[in-house]
């Protein structure tokens, strides 16, 4: 496998259906699924230092700084798997200066696309309100679709419970830090020639479909 793996960036607003889609999509071309958020929420909930570095952005809503960001990301990449494997990017990057060492990252393995999820805020704002997450594997479900036994996770057996930054103060901090800070880099992907807008309201395997069809119109399996 070398390099033929796709290479994925998924951006929209908090709640968009990036985590879900990305699961869904990881599964479909057998590439890994990176949640920059997933591995955030996994520090504060061991105590790592990292974790304790970040919690406070978490709980209000605000970016993690950049250094931090870059540093677990360039670890990520630091044995080069990904890049000869492929990835889907979920949370990452969500500032400029992101997308730029992303690029750096990359070292002439280009992304295939950058698909951004389009959903309005209010259906935002209902979806979040009842979402439920997976504490240990990230599973996401919404008090209309809880799992099957009693608030455990259908895909892993652990507990699942609102986040902590699935508050109302926090939510709407999160769509405000989105305008401002990473809006941006739709631009930036635009004038790369890599992004391509999708509808993200609906059924998520009608979303899936319309993520898939944009992937391999720009995807050459086996490609090196
Ligand atoms: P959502 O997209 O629903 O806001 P995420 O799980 O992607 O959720 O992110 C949760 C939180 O983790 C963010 O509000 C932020 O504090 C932090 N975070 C995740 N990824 C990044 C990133 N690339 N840069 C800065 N902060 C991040
Ligand atoms: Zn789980």
């Amino acid at each position: 496998m070398n390099g033929s793996g796709v290479r994925l960036v998924l951006l929209g607003k908090p709640g968009a259906g990036k985590g879900t889609q990305a699961a869904l999509l990881s599964a479909h071309y057998g590439v890994e699924h990176l949640s920059t958020g997933d591995v955030f929420r996994a520090a504060v909930a061991q105590g790592t230092p990292t974790g304790l570095e970040v919690k406070h952005f978490l709980d209000t809503g605000e970016l993690v700084p950049d250094e931090i960001v870059i540093r677990v990301v360039d670890e990520h990449f630091a044995a080069g798997g990904p890049l000869e494997d492929g990835f889907i990017l979920d949370g990452f990057p969500r500032t400029l200066v992101q997308a730029e060492e992303l690029e750096q990252v990359l070292d002439g393995h280009p992304l295939d696309v950058v698909l951004d999820i389009e959903v309005p805020t209010e259906t935002i704002l209902h979806r979040i309100a009842g979402r439920r997450v997976c504490v240990n594997c990230g599973a996401t479900y919404h008090i209309t679709h809880p799992p099957t036994v009693d608030w455990t996770c259908d895909v892993c057996g652990g507990e699942v419970v609102q986040r902590d930054d699935d508050t109302e103060a926090a939510v709407s901090n999160r769509l405000e830090v989105y305008e401002r800070q990473t809006v941006p880099i739709i631009d930036f992907y635009k004038k790369l020639g890599k992004l391509v807008t999708v509808e993200g309201v609906g059924e998520g395997s009608e979303v899936q479909e319309r993520l898939i069809k944009e992937i391999d119109g720009r995807f050459q399996p086996g490609r090196r």
